[in-house]
């Protein structure tokens, strides 16, 4: 399939296999080779086109193997229920690759999370509120974070995140990748975008 004209390894090629995944969907044709190049990306595309599968196998290629105790990636989404479906996602591509990843969300005690981070973690699937409330604790190492994801960014600034991004942008390292991804390119995501990417490459569906 036209996967293997990505530069991905061969676990991620066959789990897209597995998946029955037979050619890459628009927007991962114009967002996988920018984010594997190492572009902070802006990616304009909709929920059903395949845009988790264009942040994740990035992000699993970056974070190859299992490594130390700390999340090296993070990716934010406005609700639990996409964060697990995202996580689901990271399941499904990761599983012939040795890799920890963890979703953590609101509406539920943060004492299993928590006790989940203190196993050791690769890659962390958030809503902002609970990554902030775990940090606040004093029971997240942000230290790490090399890559960082935004998902459906036009719905985390309607549902009124931008504070807690930015909280968050404050927290973690200055040096690193990111992903923005949204539906719609409104003036308050393009806002973010200017201060949250660094000479953005744009891919858009
Ligand atoms: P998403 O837009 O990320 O929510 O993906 C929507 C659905 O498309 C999910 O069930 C994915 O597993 C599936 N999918 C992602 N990429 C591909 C692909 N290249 N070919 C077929 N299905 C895909």
């Amino acid at each position: 399939s036209a996967f293997q004209d990505f530069k991905l390894n061969k676990q991620l090629l066959q789990a897209v296999e597995d998946l029955g995944y037979e050619d890459p969907s628009p927007i991962q044709k114009k967002a996988i080779p920018l984010a594997l190049a190492g572009h902070d990306v802006m990616g304009i595309a909709q929920t059903g086109t395949g845009k988790t599968a264009a942040f994740v196998l990035p992000i699993l290629m970056k974070t190859k193997y299992a490594q130390g105790m700390h999340p090296r990636a993070l990716i934010l989404a406005p609700t639990r229920e996409l964060v697990m479906q995202i996580d689901k996602n990271i399941s499904e591509l990761s599983r012939y690759c040795d890799l920890r990843h963890l979703s953590i969300y609101g509406g539920v005690g943060p004492k299993t999370q928590i006790e989940a981070i203190q196993q050791g973690i690769d890659i962390l699937v958030a809503t902002p509120g609970r990554f902030l409330d775990i940090y606040q604790r004093g029971e997240l190492v942000v230290k790490e974070i090399r890559t960082m994801v935004l998902d459906e960014a036009d719905k985390m600034m309607d549902m009124g995140f931008m504070p807690q991004i930015r909280r968050i942008l404050e927290v973690i390292p200055v040096k690193r990748q990111n992903l923005l991804f949204s539906a719609t390119m409104p003036p308050k995501v393009l806002k973010l975008s200017e201060e949250f990417l660094e000479f953005p490459e744009i891919a858009e569906v």
